[in-house]
């Protein structure tokens, strides 16, 4: 089996064997539509068949591995959003990473990313560990919520304009549930994907759109939506994103 079967015992994982699977767009828009609350709809994500190629990727990863993880047995399915149910702050980023996300089950642990991201969210008080290693290695979120625009990984970190597009209801229904005080986007892409989500949640945007930047706030009623550069290795070593950099910007958001 090159994915954990649901509900068989992976730490914290929000699905079980009864919970509904989307294996079309359609169904992908009738599930989320119809998700009662957002741990059905966190369970009906992380169990979603939608994507075809999506799918053949997260589970040849997790079949094949990584050599550095030949021993661990890979999550291989899509990376539900994650953390406190009624956050003021959510993270939102565009993918999991095929051997992050996709191996260890939650939202930007296991990557190099991640490392950045969680120590910068406990040294600003939004998250109770500095580390954020797999699935039920004890990390919380304070008030935050992280959630991938697309959910499973793509091939060279890439998903498609369809693929996106087929993931964007349960982003959307997600949002409608938790309503945060303030929207984090971690990269261009993220702040792109969020756009459509806002306007159909109901949010006046202005136009035209700011162009996403490090520390670019737009106020949209009760909500502010803040661009942050995405810690990636490329943006770490270069020096174009640094510990104090993000901490600011999560200082930021703790502060609303
Ligand atoms: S990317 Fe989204 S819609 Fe596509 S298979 Fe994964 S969870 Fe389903």
């Amino acid at each position: 089996m090159s994915f954990v079967p649901p509900g068989t015992g992976w730490p914290d994982d929000p699905a079980t064997p009864a919970t509904s699977v989307a294996t079309t767009p359609a169904e992908v828009a009738e599930l989320a539509a119809t998700s009662p609350d957002i741990t059905e709809l966190t369970a009906r994500q992380s169990v979603c068949r939608a994507c075809p190629r999506l799918v053949a990727w997260r589970e040849e990863v997790a079949d094949t591995k990584r050599k550095a993880y030949q021993n661990e047995t890979y999550w291989g399915r899509p990376i539900a959003g994650w953390g406190d149910d009624d956050p003021k702050v959510l993270i939102v980023g565009l993918a999991p990473a095929a051997n992050g996300g996709n191996r260890t089950g939650r939202i930007f642990t296991g990557d190099r990313s991640g490392d950045w991201l969680f120590a910068s969210l406990h040294r600003t008080g939004l998250a109770a560990q500095p580390t954020s290693v797999h699935a039920g290695d004890g990390q919380r979120l304070l008030g935050t919520r992280m959630v991938a625009a697309v959910r499973c990984a793509p091939p060279a970190n890439k998903p498609t304009p369809g693929e996106r597009d087929n993931c964007f209801p349960w982003l959307l229904k997600e949002l409608q549930f938790v309503r945060p005080r303030v929207i984090v986007a971690l990269g261009g892409f993220a702040w792109q994907a969020i756009w459509p989500a806002l306007r159909a949640a109901g949010h006046d945007l202005p136009t035209p759109r700011p162009a996403f930047g490090h520390g670019v706030e737009v106020p949209l009623g009760p909500l502010t939506l803040i661009g942050c550069y995405h810690p990636s290795q490329q943006n770490t070593f270069t020096g174009r994103v640094t510990e104090p950099m993000l901490d600011a910007i999560f200082t930021r958001a703790a502060s609303f």
